[in-house]
């Protein structure tokens, strides 16, 4: 449902996204691998209208949305959550969960209809629910430790009901423990909320256990793609990325 056609992006000299070819299908979970500046987070940007491709196609469910604006992007269904979690340090959780509903009143109106304040509230409600982030709906998230304003940015992305979710190193700066949390977290999202899912991720335990399918980017290009057994025992991404 999600397919990438021919993506280019070069910064300068730089090829970040080199001729990139993909298919994401309807409710998949993909990990998205390859060393520091293969990349990744340019990929994501590319797909959610942060940066213009210079060229190829976006298509979701048949649409193309290489080009459009970020709004755009997200009412046709693709949420995404940064590496930095991107938040509003002053606004409180529940505050936070209602702002991005009353932004989406736009995609209402645009159907002509809005969502009635019940409304509002329940969807806030829901996100705060999944992410785990109800006991701590009135601390601002500048207040949050780093992990909670990791889920925070998720909440956000999530109560707008994506069709397709782009994380980008939810377990970043994480330790262990909190590491395994967050990414249950994922994936419990993944098989309750009908959504495709695509996680940028560095630990390579967490990917070859939680991940049914991988693709592993190098200098902007697509090394391999396939499932965990056959990623691991790949020549080209043993050589370039797991070492010996
Ligand atoms: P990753 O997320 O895999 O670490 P990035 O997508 O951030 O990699 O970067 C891929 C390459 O593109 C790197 O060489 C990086 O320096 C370059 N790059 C990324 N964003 C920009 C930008 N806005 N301007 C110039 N170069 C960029
Ligand atoms: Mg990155």
């Amino acid at each position: 449902m999600l397919e990438i056609r021919s993506l280019s992006k070069s910064f300068g000299g730089v090829r970040a996204t080199d001729n990139v070819t993909l298919d994401f299908a309807d409710g998949s979970l993909t990990a998205v691998i390859g060393p520091n500046g293969a990349g990744k987070s340019t990929f994501f940007n590319l797909i959610t209208g942060a940066l213009k491709p210079d060229s190829g196609q976006i298509l979701l469910n048949g649409i193309d949305l290489a080009g459009r604006s970020p709004p755009e992007i997200v009412r046709h269904g693709i949420g995404r959550a940064f590496q930095v979690a991107s938040i509003f340090p002053s606004l409180t959780v529940q505050e936070t969960m209602l702002a991005a509903v009353c932004a989406d009143q736009r995609k209402a109106s645009v159907l002509h209809r809005r969502f009635p304040l019940a409304e509002t509230r329940d969807r806030a409600e829901h996100a705060m629910e999944l992410l785990g982030l109800v006991s701590k709906r009135n601390r601002t998230a500048a207040t949050l430790s780093h992990g909670d304003q990791k889920l925070l940015d998720i909440a956000l992305a999530l109560v707008l009901d994506p069709k397709v979710l782009l994380l980008d190193e939810p377990t970043a700066g994480m330790g262990t423990e909190e590491r395994w949390r967050m990414i249950d977290k994922v994936r419990e999202l993944w098989e309750t909320q009908n959504i495709t899912v695509v996680f940028i991720e560095h630990d390579m335990d967490i990917v070859f256990k939680i991940a049914p399918e991988i693709v592993v980017l190098c200098y902007g290009r697509i090394l391999a793609t396939g499932k965990p057994d056959a990623i691991r025992r790949d020549e080209a991404v043993i050589e370039a990325y797991l070492g010996t």
